[in-house]
């Protein structure tokens, strides 16, 4: 979760484009786009345009207009997919004890369904 930022990590190459992904939003501060191996009927990755490795370098350095932008950018994104009625979950898992796997920060939106207790 710390540490230097890898440019060649997977969302690093989504983000330039040089692999495809399924998009779902895109704005100033964030790409949205279908996690690969779904764990419920909605699951969304949502992940900031700049570099950081995970919430804790996010939050550490991001300027406040990012990380409100990012913020607001995934409640948007819950909103559009018409999840706000029946309600959704927001995880990001945080370095190695987190069980983060791909080192740029990214939220998962998890949703469509009843979703099992926490943590899912
Ligand atoms: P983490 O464990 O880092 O919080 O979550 C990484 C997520 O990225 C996993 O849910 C995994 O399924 C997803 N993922 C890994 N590689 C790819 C990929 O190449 N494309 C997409 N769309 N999702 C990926």
């Amino acid at each position: 979760g710390t540490g230097p930022y890898d440019p060649d990590n997977i969302f690093a190459k989504i983000l330039r484009g040089d692999i495809p992904c399924k998009k779902v939003f895109e704005n100033e501060w964030v790409l949205a786009f279908q996690d690969i191996a779904p764990k419920a009927a909605v699951h969304v990755l949502i992940i900031p345009k700049k570099p950081y490795v995970s919430f804790i370098d996010f939050t550490k350095s991001a300027p406040t207009d990012e990380i409100s932008g990012v913020m607001k950018s995934a409640g948007q994104i819950a909103s559009d997919l018409g999840l706000d009625d029946k309600g959704y979950r927001v995880i990001t898992n945080a370095g190695e004890n987190g069980g983060q796997e791909v080192p740029h920060f990214h939220l998962h939106l998890l949703g469509g369904q009843s979703l099992p207790p926490f943590p899912v």
